[in-house]
């Protein structure tokens, strides 16, 4: 018998990701000819623009078939800076720009550029799965933060509350998944001169940027002066914005130095996003009429879905939910069905899925036991029978008794 493979400890440290366990579950329930209502996909349900896909076609038809700068072309780098220009009021420098295969590459280029075994990371709860499992890889400690008591809104205070002299770097995500919640402008501000005055660094996954609905308005990190730019580093994502998740493009925004260490590391690792997506993109940026567009479709689309599910979620017996200003989940707190039926929001998960059929993602793996992250990226058609199934479990709460949201 042959020895079994010696996973590295960097590797073998590192959980697998929690949100493809419930994506693996309906497909096999799908797969024995069941009619599944997934409510546990991460991307859009919406096809990439058309006139992307066509600029695509004409950097093919060009010949961009070849290798481009690790950092990225130079005119996919100037149409970001132009995107952060005009949307966010940013003053941003090409030298400031790096290409990346999608927002997972980018985030994981600002980590392993920065981190030292031992150092500190502080991660707010919930948190998106990746963001330890990156801390693991580097072998920092990540040292959560509770939001529990702000609704799962992250506050200046809490910030200031966690840090200790080994803390290096702070990881924010907002407009949030899971929780859909928006930190307001100011108190991102607040917590950014906090993190400064003592040398942290923020990284800002912003994957989510374009998905705010008013009042919540899209607020960009990149956007504040370049003084106060220095210790963050923005990582951005085409693919839930435009509806490219499969393109795997996205790029970082960090000061010059940390930008060069980030572009060495991915020159020994995918080099560069692939050259037609790069054109295609900067293309598509170049026209922002048509970009912002297609943009603004989806998210009416997605905000149409969301004042529509909240209140149902929150008529049902044992769920409650807050308005989520963002992103495309509703994180619903399900700890009032705990007891002797469910151990635990998994147990809820897994009635769901044998019972009615429905596929919802457990917040364990978000550092949220008790809670259930449900996806609003599918039909309205979908949407409602879920409701209807979920209504038929477990019960209708009366008009008095439904939290507020
Ligand atoms: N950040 C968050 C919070 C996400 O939810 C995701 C994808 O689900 C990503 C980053 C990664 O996106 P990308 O497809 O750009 O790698």
């Amino acid at each position: 018998m042959s020895n079994p493979f010696p996973v590295s400890g960097n590797v073998t440290q590192m959980k697998g990701s929690s949100t493809l366990i419930a994506a693996q579950a309906a497909a096999e329930m799908r797969a024995s000819g069941i009619d599944v209502i997934d409510l546990s996909v991460g991307e859009p349900d919406f096809d990439t623009p058309e006139f992307i896909k066509q600029y695509a076609w004409e950097g093919l038809e060009k010949g961009l078939t070849k290798y481009t700068a690790t950092a990225g072309l130079m005119e996919f780098r100037r149409s970001i800076a132009d995107f952060y220009g005009r949307q966010f009021g940013s003053a941003v420098d090409v030298s400031e720009i790096a290409a990346s295969c999608g927002g997972k590459q980018a985030l994981f280029n600002a980590a392993c550029t920065l981190l030292d075994p031992g150092d500190d990371v502080l991660i707010p709860k919930p948190y998106w799965v990746t963001f330890p499992e990156i801390a693991t890889f580097c072998r920092a400690n990540s040292v959560f933060i509770d939001t529990e008591a702000t609704d799962l809104v992250l506050t200046p205070d809490q910030v200031a509350g966690a840090m200790t002299d080994r803390t290096k770097l702070l990881i924010l995500n907002s407009p949030n998944n899971p929780s859909g919640r928006v930190i307001p402008p100011d108190q991102m501000r607040e917590i950014v001169e906090i993190c400064s005055k003592r040398g942290v660094f923020v990284l800002t996954d912003e994957c989510y940027l374009c998905f705010a609905y008013p009042p919540a308005e899209p607020f960009s990190l990149a956007s504040l002066p370049k003084m106060s730019r220095g210790l963050i580093c923005v990582a951005g994502s085409f693919s839930k914005t435009f509806a490219m998740t499969g393109w795997r493009i996205g790029y970082t925004i960090a000061n010059p130095e940390w930008t060069k260490a980030m572009v060495k590391l991915q020159s020994h690792s995918a080099t560069h996003p692939t050259s037609f997506v790069q054109y295609a993109c900067s293309k598509a940026l170049q026209d922002p009429e048509q970009m912002m567009n297609s943009v603004k479709e989806m998210t009416a689309e997605y905000e149409r879905r969301r004042n529509w599910l909240i209140p149902e979620l929150n008529a049902i017996k044992g769920f409650r939910c807050s308005m989520p200003e963002g992103a495309f989940y509703a994180f619903v707190d399900v700890r009032e069905l705990l007891g002797d039926a469910f151990k635990t929001s998994g147990d809820v998960s897994d009635h769901l899925l044998r019972e009615a059929h429905i596929v919802v993602t457990d917040g364990e793996g978000f550092g949220a036991e008790g809670y259930l992250r449900f996806s609003y990226a599918t039909s309205m058609d979908n949407l409602k029978r879920a409701v209807e199934g979920m209504k038929g479990l477990f019960g209708e709460r009366s008009r008095a008794t439904a939290p507020r949201h």
